[in-house]
């Protein structure tokens, strides 16, 4: 049998691009489509290991967790074809109206036991308006506040004011979770009933009220690597704080339930991309990640992810928390997070220390 002999030109050049990314440079567009390209399992190694070295430099060795609760869940009046709560699909999700407090509280309480940073509450609603509904998810946000177990964090749709974005943050509200899902592109593809616009411009609201935005995407939806690489850029341009990765798990009635499984080693090189686009950002990893992994979920670390969805997702099943945090314990992995108050991301996220409009951007 012939070796394979290795293609050092190309592991010389994820070496260059990784040391300048460590050196606080950035990969162009084109240099960022080069490595989504990579193909061969050496070469997507390789890349990994790059990656975990700017995890390693710019988050150390602290993975952040996260939760959620369904505070509204199913009958959503939006037809994004990945979802199993939107009313055009019919899936036998559940369905819901807003929650009460106790829920929420004792969602708080399993957190804090499990060393978890943030609980957000996510309700399935196009969106939020001033009026009584405000008013009540205000409320259990200052609940989850003035527990002080947890930071509050929600996901509650499109906002079309700035007054409520400010309510919010007025309530106690820390981070906001909005994603852009995927590239400008390919958003069409996957939603008609709200555009991208509508999503940038609820960022927009939510920066200037001073919340933290919490926005990445699904990937496996039919999307190209070109998308992919189009969504990691945007999240950059628009100063996300923490990149949440979801893995499409196809749910039977939805449109995309025949969409064929992304193969893990694509999933970590596209792991390993967005650390390499979002050196200093939370990468999350989210749903999909145990139905799409399976026993390679723990690689996710050393592909460049810094934080962590535990418990359960909306509407499908994750592995218990107790596994997570031993798997973190097993690779040396610290789960306390120690609210560092996302101090490491006074740019935008690049490394670069220029002041620039995306710099200026995050800091809004
Ligand atoms: S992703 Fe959100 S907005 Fe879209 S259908 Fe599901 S719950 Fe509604």
């Amino acid at each position: 049998m012939q070796p394979v002999m290795l293609d050092l030109t190309t592991h010389e050049r994820i070496s260059q691009l990784g040391r300048r990314v460590l050196d606080g440079g950035q990969v162009t567009r084109d240099e960022a489509l080069w490595l989504f390209s990579l193909e061969s399992t050496p070469d997507i190694f390789d890349l990994m290991s790059w990656a975990n070295r700017l995890r390693e430099h710019f988050k150390g060795n602290k993975i952040h967790l996260c939760s959620i609760v369904n505070a509204k869940a199913g009958g959503c009046s939006e037809n994004c074809s990945f979802c199993a709560q939107s009313s055009f699909h019919q899936t036998g999700s559940p369905k819901y109206g807003f929650i009460d407090p106790e829920p929420v509280l004792e969602a708080a309480d399993e957190a804090k036991k499990n060393s978890v940073t943030a609980v957000g509450l996510v309700a399935a609603w196009k969106g939020l308006n001033e009026g009584p509904m405000l008013d009540e998810v205000c409320d259990r946000i200052r609940e989850l506040k003035a527990g002080g177990k947890t930071r509050p964090d929600a996901s509650l749709g499109i906002i079309k004011s700035q007054r409520v974005a400010d309510r919010l943050k007025e309530a106690g509200l820390e981070c906001y979770g909005h994603n852009l899902e995927t590239s400008r592109r390919f958003f069409p593809e996957q939603c008609s009933t709200h555009s991208y616009e509508d999503r940038v411009e609820t960022i927009g609201y939510l920066k200037k009220a001073g919340l933290k935005i919490c926005s990445g995407g699904i990937i496996g939806m039919g999307e190209t690597r070109e998308d992919r690489r189009d969504l990691a850029f945007a999240l950059r341009e628009i100063g996300a704080n923490v990149v949440p990765i979801n893995i499409l798990n196809p749910i039977p009635g939805t449109p995309f339930a025949k969409n064929p499984p992304l193969p893990p080693m694509e999933i970590l090189k596209t792991i390993a991309c967005f650390r390499f686009i979002l050196p200093r950002q939370e990468i999350m990893i989210a749903g999909g990640r145990t139905v799409n992994l399976r026993d390679m979920q723990s690689m996710i670390f050393t592909a460049g992810a810094s934080a962590l969805m535990v418990g359960n997702y909306l509407t499908t099943l994750n592995q218990p928390v107790e596994k997570d945090l031993q798997m973190l314990r097993d690779l040396g992995l610290d789960p306390d997070w120690d609210n560092h108050g996302f101090a490491d991301q006074e740019s935008c996220g690049s490394g670069c220390a220029e002041k620039c409009e995306a710099t200026e951007a995050a800091r809004v």
